[in-house]
């Protein structure tokens, strides 16, 4: 029947594309509805690069979904063609009392990964480009590096619709509704319906989840591009990191001059809260660049001038930690959102979990910390995207 599916995909970021992938690969009649063109900058998933780790400061659990991650971008990369992941080691860094630091030991011990401990005086020697009080300490893991966003998100789009799936761009969902065992999406150009609707609307999470969403924030985060200066070589992906660094009220975190831009460099939260995206002011400012300069200058000193900058949201839960599991009021629906700004190196297995939760409500994957009604808002209903 015309305009019917299987599953019916909100959304085509980060998540949605590899929820599309995954699903068509099943075999399933999918539609994914993307309110902007496909690949934008306009949401969470932009910005050239996004850092994969294993050590996970977060918390230990995630440890056997990033496996999997990395698994199934390889996957993606057989698959297409293309290149979307580069290994590249990270150092996580940090004060006394760090809980970044603490957080990646606590996965290392939980999950017996490889890490080496360096002092500050040791990773000076080891990358002289950094600078650090003689009491911070890091810890380096290998089984890291970065995946080139926009190409990751374009592969599993173009690998869906070789499946077979119907990827609409451009075509906003205006309200969704649980129709008996199924459901009915309406956007400007018709009205669909699905057996089973994935919602990864990402910022968008905040209107179109009533209740799920209700715990979520929007936050603004730059991406910065500073320029290496005569210093280049000593910041190239052989002599220089990925690295995140837990400065006091101002983490922040950084990549090699991997492109012409030089160093992308950015803060990690620390921002306003909003409500929803429209709050969110797209435009780089000169208190962007100068919010991050006195880090820079502590401990990564000698950098050039802003060459480029790039505005991204970040979806944050209450405990920064995912949102992703059946609806609690509607089992035909799967949410992923909340990804709090640590989300993307995910996407791969998110696709085959909320899969899992189409096809048959449950996973194999441990997802028991991101269940949608950990804060108390357990009766959801549908909500309008107005
Ligand atoms: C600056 C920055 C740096 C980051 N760094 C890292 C990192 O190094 N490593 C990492 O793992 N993660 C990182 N993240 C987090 C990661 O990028 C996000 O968690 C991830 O991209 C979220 O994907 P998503 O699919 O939830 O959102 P998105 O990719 O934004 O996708 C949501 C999609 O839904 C669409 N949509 C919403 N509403 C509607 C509607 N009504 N109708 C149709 N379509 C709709 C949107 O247009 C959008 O395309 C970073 C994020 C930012 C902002």
């Amino acid at each position: 029947m015309a305009n019917t599916y299987d599953v019916i995909v909100l959304g085509v970021g980060g998540m949605g594309s590899a929820a599309c992938f995954e699903l068509a690969r099943r075999g399933r009649r999918v539609l994914g509805l993307e309110q902007f063109p496909l690949v934008h900058a306009r949401g969470s998933s932009h910005g050239h690069t996004r850092i994969i780790r294993t050590a996970y400061a977060e918390h230990p659990d995630y440890v056997p979904l990033v496996r999997r991650a990395f698994e199934r971008w390889y996957e993606l990369e057989q698959l297409t063609g293309r290149h979307l992941l580069t290994e590249c080691p990270c150092l996580n860094v940090g004060p006394p009392g760090s809980e970044h630091v603490a957080g990646v030991r606590a996965s290392v011990r939980e999950h017996r990964l490889e890490a080496e401990e360096l002092t500050a005086a040791e990773v000076v020697r080891r990358f002289p480009a950094f600078r650090f009080p003689a009491d911070y300490a890091g810890v380096l893991e290998r089984a890291a590096g970065f995946l080139y966003v926009e190409d990751c998100v374009r592969a599993h789009i173009d690998s869906a619709v070789s499946l077979g799936a119907d990827i609409r761009a451009e075509e906003p969902v205006r309200s969704w509704e649980a129709v008996g065992g199924g459901v009915r999406v309406t956007t400007d150009r018709g009205t669909y319906s699905a057996a089973k609707l994935v919602v990864t609307a990402g910022a968008w999470a905040t209107r179109l989840l009533a209740d799920v969403g209700d715990g979520l924030k929007v936050m603004r985060q730059t991406l910065l591009w500073f320029d290496a200066g005569p210093r280049r070589a000593e910041f190239t992906r052989d002599r220089f990191p990925l690295f995140i660094c837990d400065a006091p009220g101002a983490p922040f975190y950084g990549f090699p001059a991997i492109d012409p831009h030089g160093l992308k460099i950015a803060r990690h939260y620390g921002q306003p809260e909003l409500s929803d995206p429209d709050g969110v002011d797209w435009d780089v400012t000169a208190d962007d660049a100068s919010a991050i300069r006195p880090l820079m200058d502590a401990h990564i000193p000698g950098l050039g001038a802003l060459m480029k900058g790039q505005v991204c949201m970040y979806t944050v839960s209450p405990d920064h930690h995912f949102v992703i599991d059946s609806h609690p009021a509607h089992p035909q629906v799967s949410v992923a959102c909340g990804f709090s700004g640590h989300g993307f190196k995910f996407a791969s297995a998110v696709g085959e979990v909320l899969a899992d939760l189409a096809d048959s409500g449950t996973t194999r994957h441990g997802i028991g910390l991101f269940r949608a009604t950990r804060f108390g808002n357990a009766e959801c209903g549908t909500r309008s995207a107005e």
